[in-house]
């Protein structure tokens, strides 16, 4: 790699727009176009609320956010201690949600997968989970 970087922070809903600003202002050494930014910034958004609403839920645990520029690419994580997932393969079909009741639409995981090259996650019930995405 050429630059790496590693943030931790609460699962409070103000670290969302937090952490989609630090990975902007780091993915900016790739000369990013203003898409790829976006792009970006939607999908760690979207792992850091997955988080704190599923692995948290809306209790407070840290959130590590790891990223990792090689050459023309990004690596980053999104990694939190909670709850897990029983079944990903399931969570991460289009519109499944563990929460319908809550308003939530299932598309978190299919806006990552668009948005990025690579996806995947990792996640041990009861130990929490660890996602993992590419561009
Ligand atoms: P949306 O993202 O559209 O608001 P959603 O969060 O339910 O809805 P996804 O982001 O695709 O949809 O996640 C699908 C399901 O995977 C969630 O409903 C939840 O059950 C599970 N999940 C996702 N991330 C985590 C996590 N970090 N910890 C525990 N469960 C998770
Ligand atoms: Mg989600």
């Amino acid at each position: 790699y050429s630059n790496k970087m590693e943030l931790k922070f609460l699962s409070k809903s103000q670290n969302e727009s937090f952490a989609r600003t630090v990975i902007a202002a780091f993915a900016a050494q790739l000369d990013p176009t203003i898409e790829e930014i976006a792009d970006i910034k939607t999908a760690v958004s979207e792992a850091v609320t997955n988080s704190i609403l599923h692995g948290y839920e809306n209790t407070i645990g840290d959130i590590i956010l790891k990223s990792e520029i090689d050459g023309n690419k990004i690596y980053i994580e999104v990694i939190d201690y909670g709850k897990g997932i029983d079944d990903i393969k399931k969570a991460m079909e289009p519109l499944y949600t563990s929460k319908p009741d809550e308003d939530r639409s299932g598309m978190g995981f299919t806006v990552m997968q668009t948005f990025m090259d690579e996806l995947e996650v990792e996640s041990t019930p009861g130990k929490g989970t660890t996602v993992k995405m590419i561009k």
